[in-house]
């Protein structure tokens, strides 16, 4: 097989979207596997939606992810400009020449005449589609529109009673007939051109072997084999991969929570996670492993095991798998991911204050209780907030024992304290007084925290320190002798 290019051609028409980052990432490891090219092409030609922001939002996204191309806007290569609006020149001279083969010609029909024409056909029970109404206009008719001023829109003629077929590298053998697609606009009377037609233009010229690309555009691709034909461009192969549902089997939506990249990279989740689980968005690998780092998931695809049906997304497969990637992060290493996250909320001033040690303390204490990086605010709150408690923490601090637990406690305390250390002298409590090492663990903690459940103990322990433990622990006897 030659070299393998293929291309991912975001409209900068909004962030990138779940459905989006996931064609980026297919059309990333089909040409890694391959040892193939990626391009990345921006597509805006409908310059009213399309903004230079969304663009850098896009490919802050796609960095982010750790998606990289060879070729293409932020990188150059032999065949840019690689933004269409650039491309202009180019899409006029192949319109020119298929209006000069006779494949193509000027329309001079009004948004009226064509609404009109429209609901003429609906009224008939008819799919609408053009008339072909200027496809043969005298060249007096045509001078004569041109003198009035009227731009025209090049319309590419379809041929008529023709089969169109795709064989679909997802989706397997799939057949059109020219006859239900009425002649489409190739360049619009402003002199951009259309989707359909910039699309092929710049496949072909940039060397695309294969378009990996969302389901919706399946019922297009029709359109764009009959202008390779009109060309004699080699056409690709083409794979169109599934949608993207909800929980619920709709469409994904808003309604299903954040789906632009930035909200996800906002809440948490961690970009090596979200690449794992869009991978699994419609591919499956050979075994049964799920998590897989970028290299194993490189190695393994193919779009043999991308499947028809739509994908589902879930979000809790999403959240159970950042987990997952959070908790085989080395301490050091989710310390610095989490810092931005804890910088950015109201205990800033308290864990700057922490020391180093302290600090790393801190995130062991709570990693295996993260969903998300951003949970770390809510888990570490404990730490900082005052105590307040709960209504099952202040039954237990009325057990027969606790006053025991928590005056030895008040005891036994040294100095420096280390949460090996502390756990150990916990341990010591217990054997000492012949209590089971819930029965120690519990009334401190409940005395200690105001709560029945949170982060290890004597890690809690050790960051609070000496002093402020023993506070905490006199409190909670003051409160229990009802002062
Ligand atoms: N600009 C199109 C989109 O964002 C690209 C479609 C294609 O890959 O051909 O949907």
């Amino acid at each position: 097989m030659n070299q393998i290019k293929v291309r991912f051609a975001p409209s900068p028409t909004g962030p990138l979207h779940i459905g989006g980052a996931r064609s980026a990432l297919f059309n990333y490891l089909f040409a890694r596997h391959y040892g193939g090219a990626l391009v990345l092409r921006i597509e805006d030609t409908d310059v009213e939606r399309s903004s230079r922001e969304y663009e850098e939002e896009i490919i802050a996204s796609l960095r982010w992810l750790g998606i990289d191309w060879d070729e293409g806007v932020g990188k150059g290569g032999e065949n840019g400009p690689y933004r269409q609006t650039e491309r202009l020149p180019v899409y006029r001279q192949y319109a020119e020449l298929l209006l000069e083969q006779g494949d193509a010609y000027y329309c001079f029909c009004s948004e009226e005449t064509l609404e009109e024409e429209r609901q003429a056909m609906l009224a008939q029970g008819e799919t609408p589609r053009y008339s072909g109404r200027c496809r043969h206009l005298s060249e007096e008719e045509r001078a004569s529109y041109l003198a009035q001023g009227i731009k025209p829109a090049v319309r590419f003629q379809v041929p008529p009673r023709q089969i169109y077929v795709v064989d679909d590298l997802v989706r397997g053998r799939v057949s059109f007939e020219s006859d239900g697609i009425g002649d489409f606009v190739i360049v619009r009377s402003d002199g951009l051109p259309t989707y359909n037609f910039a699309v092929v233009i710049d496949d072909a010229l940039m060397g695309i072997t294969h378009v990996i690309r969302a389901e919706e555009h399946l019922s297009n691709t029709p359109r764009q084999l009959m202008i390779y034909e009109a060309l004699h461009f080699k056409r690709p192969e083409f794979a169109h991969i599934s949608l993207i549902l909800g929980n619920d089997r709709q469409k994904m939506s808003k309604r299903h929570g954040a789906t632009s990249l930035m909200q996800y990279r906002e809440m948490g989740y961690l970009p090596e996670a979200l690449v794992n689980f869009l991978s699994l968005l419609g591919w499956s690998p050979e075994g049964e492993e799920q998590i897989m780092d970028i290299e194993q998931i490189i190695a393994a695809f193919s779009l043999e095991r991308v499947a028809k049906s739509p994908a589902v997304f879930d979000l809790d497969k999403l959240n159970w798998m950042n987990g997952q990637y959070i908790r085989r992060l080395d301490v050091e290493v989710l310390a610095e991911r989490v810092r931005p996250f804890l910088m950015a909320s109201p205990y800033r001033a308290q864990v700057e204050a922490l020391s180093p040690q302290h600090y790393l303390w801190l995130v062991a204490m709570v990693k295996d209780r993260l969903v998300s990086l951003s949970d770390v605010v809510k888990q570490v709150s404990v730490v900082f907030e005052p105590v307040s408690y709960a209504a099952d923490a202040l039954e237990v601090l009325q057990n027969e024992n606790t006053p025991l637990v928590l005056q030895a406690f008040i005891a036994s305390l040294p100095e420096s304290l280390e949460p090996e250390a502390v756990k150990q002298q916990l341990k010591m409590i217990g054997k000492q007084h012949k209590l089971k090492p819930r029965d120690v663990f519990m009334p401190l903690r409940c005395a200690l925290s105001g709560q029945m459940h949170g982060p290890e103990l004597p890690s809690l322990i050790s960051l609070w320190g000496k002093e402020e433990s023993i506070k905490r622990v006199q409190h909670s006897l003051e409160v229990l002798a009802g002062k």
